[in-house]
């Protein structure tokens, strides 16, 4: 099992029978696991986690830790919510210590306040640990600063999917003029509707736009596009979620900051595995 380093000042919370944690496992990339995930996952009892979550991440777990998968995709989404909240008060009342497991970040767009908000009506103790959110890795790992001094001070994250599987009711002309940068999630599916709606609020067509599909991730792909071509372009191209799309002006710096290509470049010129 992976030591946790000793850190002056700074002990390793104690998971305590009956709680529940709900734990950010980052985008993919088992290197940006917090050391608080890693902490929670060598104490807790059951791993409740989203299909999300690397098994390379699961595999951190104790050996004798109750796996449960709950982000089966399809279903009804609202009957799926209740019965993930419920199953973590049910594991918690029996005294287990419940790791709730999800991609990125737990309070973004991860559903982690309705299952936060059913723990604490239901009296059952809980703690919060970030992730690095989708947004944050797939911009980083794409080489698109996500806030550069000149070219925009603000960025969105937004979904392109609320929970009736619609383009969710966002204020597109406000959106428009007030971030320079988007981050979308969920949108590969909306994508037509997205980008007719942006440019019909006001965005250029030609506005620079990338596709970042696995961020973080061996097979991570980064589709560069326009907003009046990404739709088909990213259909032709055969891209597949996860993905996060990016619209902004920041997205051109990618010519001079894709890293993360040149190292996956150069991995396969020496024949090493990333
Ligand atoms: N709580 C998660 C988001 C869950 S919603 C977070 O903070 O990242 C699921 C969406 O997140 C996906 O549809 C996709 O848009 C995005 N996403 C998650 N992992 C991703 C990855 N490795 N690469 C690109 N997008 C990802």
């Amino acid at each position: 099992m992976i030591p946790l380093p000793e850190i002056e000042g700074a002990p390793w919370p104690e998971f305590k029978p009956g709680s529940v944690w709900l734990v950010g496992a980052g985008p993919g990339d088992p290197g940006l696991l917090t050391l608080h995930a890693l902490n929670a996952l060598r104490q807790a009892d059951a791993v409740v986690y989203d299909a999300l979550v690397d098994p390379r991440i699961l595999a951190l777990r104790r050996p004798e830790a109750e796996l449960v998968e709950a982000g089966k995709r399809g279903g009804r989404p609202s009957a799926k919510q209740a019965d993930i909240s419920l199953k973590l008060v049910e594991l918690a009342r029996r005294g287990l210590r419940v790791l709730r497991l999800k991609g990125g970040d737990p309070f973004v767009f991860g559903r982690g306040g309705e299952e936060a908000l059913v723990l604490a009506a239901e009296g059952i103790p809980f703690r919060v640990t970030p992730g690095i959110t989708a947004a944050v890795a797939g911009l980083a790992y794409a080489g698109i600063p996500a806030t550069h001094r000149g070219i925009n001070a603000s960025l969105a994250f937004l979904t392109g999917h609320d929970q009736n599987g619609e383009t969710p009711a966002i204020d597109w002309e406000a959106l428009s003029r007030g971030a320079p940068m988007l981050a979308i999630y969920m949108g590969l599916g909306h994508l037509p509707e997205i980008s007719a709606a942006l440019i019909r609020a006001g965005r250029s067509p030609e506005e620079p736009t990338a596709i970042v599909s696995n961020a973080t991730l061996p097979h991570q792909k980064v589709l560069e596009t326009t907003l009046a071509r990404a739709a088909q372009e990213a259909a032709q191209a055969g891209i597949e979620p996860p993905a996060l799309i990016c619209v902004g002006p920041g997205v051109a710096l990618r010519r001079f900051l894709a890293w993360r290509e040149e190292e996956m470049g150069r991995e396969e010129e020496t024949g090493a595995a990333s």
